[in-house]
């Protein structure tokens, strides 16, 4: 059986000027209302502390194929979430990072869609 396809968006605490322009409900409710993933998340602050424990008890259910991760810079992401994915035996090449600063909402939507669909 195929593993679960996730998503989270994880926005800096919601005080951060990249994400201003950006209804953070509302780009999870389109994501739900089309079914693009099996569940969709939001994370506060993703690569403090308590993210990289989150990140290790939702991963370590060993059922998810691919996590998508809309939030700052990929290339940051990658290195911010190596050790939680290491830690619990998740491969590397199942997160897809997303950069969706300072866009729309409608952008942020348009983005993680066609990021989704081009890495299935
Ligand atoms: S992971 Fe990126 S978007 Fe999330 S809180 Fe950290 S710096 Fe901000």
């Amino acid at each position: 059986m195929a593993g679960k396809k996730g998503f989270i968006l994880c926005v800096c605490q919601g005080t951060c000027p990249s994400f201003k322009n950006m209804d953070t409900m509302e780009v999870l409710n389109a994501l739900r209302r089309e079914k693009v993933v099996d569940f969709v998340a939001l994370h506060p602050q993703l690569c403090a502390d308590d993210g990289d424990r989150y990140l290790k008890i939702l991963l370590d259910n060993k059922d998810i194929d691919k996590l998508y991760i809309a939030a700052c810079d990929p290339l940051m992401q990658q290195k911010m979430f190596r050790d939680a994915f290491e830690a619990v035996g998740f491969g590397k090449a199942k997160h897809v990072p997303l950069d969706i600063r300072n866009k729309t909402t409608a952008e942020a939507i348009a983005a993680i869609k066609k990021t989704i669909s081009e890495n299935p």
